[in-house]
């Protein structure tokens, strides 16, 4: 699978450069006991991982894979974010 990174246009959501939009959405909602890591390796690449992942955990997001993380890390991040402000 060879995906094209293209950055935003200019005054365009940055989820647009989003490589996920290039797939079958289902690779980043596995069912129980699916392998994330075609949908982590994709992420991994992703131009806009760090706004993505920003912006998941700032909606709490439940479901999903999302900047690279599934939601039980995601929950570990925020975790450690909070003890960290602690
Ligand atoms: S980091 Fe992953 S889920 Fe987020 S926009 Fe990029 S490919 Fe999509």
């Amino acid at each position: 699978m060879i995906l094209q990174i293209e950055p935003a246009e200019p005054g365009a959501h940055w989820s647009t450069a989003g490589l996920c939009a290039q797939v079958d959405p289902r690779l980043f909602f596995p069912t129980k006991g699916q392998s994330v890591a075609e949908a982590r390796g994709i992420c991994m690449a992703c131009p806009v991982r760090a706004e993505c992942l920003a912006a998941a955990l700032g909606r709490g997001e439940p479901s999903g894979i999302w900047g690279g993380l599934t939601v039980r890390e995601r929950q570990r991040a925020l975790r450690q974010r909070r003890e960290a402000a602690a």
